[in-house]
């Protein structure tokens, strides 16, 4: 922050974020397919979302779970970008897929992976922007030094995202640190948005908690949204159907607007 007094605006692919700019990024939170994520960008897109998001490579703990369908994901979410041209995001897990990522236009670094020091060093190579997650059991500062090692390589383009964290609560799937956003915009000049779906697992948890994102000053969200919840092949239990999506998203418009920024 020192050497950095101004905020940083992250552009993806045209749509800017931060410092006034408010987005959106929402869509399934893996890839299942083609039907699916196209029905699911088009409906967003017409709620007004401004980033397309999607797993293709997914970090499952158990490895009997779905896992993604990998490169056919990354295809079917690159036509979807072509079907309604939203700038998709989606999560790199190997350091040996940068050059596959090559047309992703923002590179998702999962929870999991926030402390995979040499994926982070290969992305600071790139000039690409980079959403890095909050990791399961990370400080501010841990999450911090994350970013350090990708701007640290001369790629400065860089969004943070509290998806909460371990504690020992339970009847959330983690607890969401809302005083993260305060925090890390006070130690960085970064955008930072919030992700309240896998914050707490629970899709009406969802609305409550994007709302007070946007209240506690975060540069944008980050929902799941599937066309059909009860059947999704990862996390329906806390995915928004797209009526439900859409009704949120009036309802956040209005908010952003109150707070003088801009969405898109
Ligand atoms: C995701 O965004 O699909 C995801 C796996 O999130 P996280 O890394 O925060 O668990
Ligand atoms: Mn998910």
């Amino acid at each position: 922050r020192k050497m950095h007094p101004d905020n940083t605006i992250v552009d993806v692919g045209g749509v800017k974020i931060g410092e006034g700019y408010f987005q959106v990024i929402e869509g399934p939170c893996s890839v299942e397919s083609e039907e699916q994520v196209i029905e699911v960008a088009n409906d967003v897109k017409a709620s007004g979302a401004t980033l397309l998001r999607g797993g293709a490579f997914k970090p499952r703990t158990s490895p009997y779970a779905f896992q993604g369908l990998h490169a056919d994901g990354l295809k079917l979410l690159l036509e979807a970008k072509k079907e309604t041209g939203l700038p998709i995001v989606t999560e790199i897990m190997n350091v040996n897929h940068v050059e596959l990522f090559a047309d992703v236009d923002l590179i998702q670094v999962g929870a999991r992976n926030m402390q995979n020091f040499d994926l982070l060093k290969e992305l600071g190579k790139l000039r690409k922007p980079i959403l890095l997650k909050r990791g399961l059991a990370n400080t501010l500062e841990e999450f911090l030094m994350s970013a350090e090692y990708i701007m640290a390589g001369g790629n400065s383009q860089v969004i943070l995202c509290e998806r909460g964290i371990r504690t020992f609560e339970t009847k959330t799937r983690n607890t969401l640190d809302l005083s993260a956003v305060p925090m890390l915009k006070k130690l960085s000049h970064l955008p930072v948005i919030i992700d309240p779906s896998h914050a707490t697992g629970i899709s009406w948890m969802v609305e409550p908690l994007a709302k007070a994102a946007v209240a506690v000053g975060a540069d944008g969200l980050m929902i799941e949204v599937h066309n059909n919840p009860a059947k999704a092949l990862c996390d329906g239990a806390q995915s928004l159907n797209p009526e439900q999506f859409d009704t949120l998203m009036k309802d956040i418009k209005r908010r952003v607007e109150f707070e003088g920024k801009t969405m898109n």
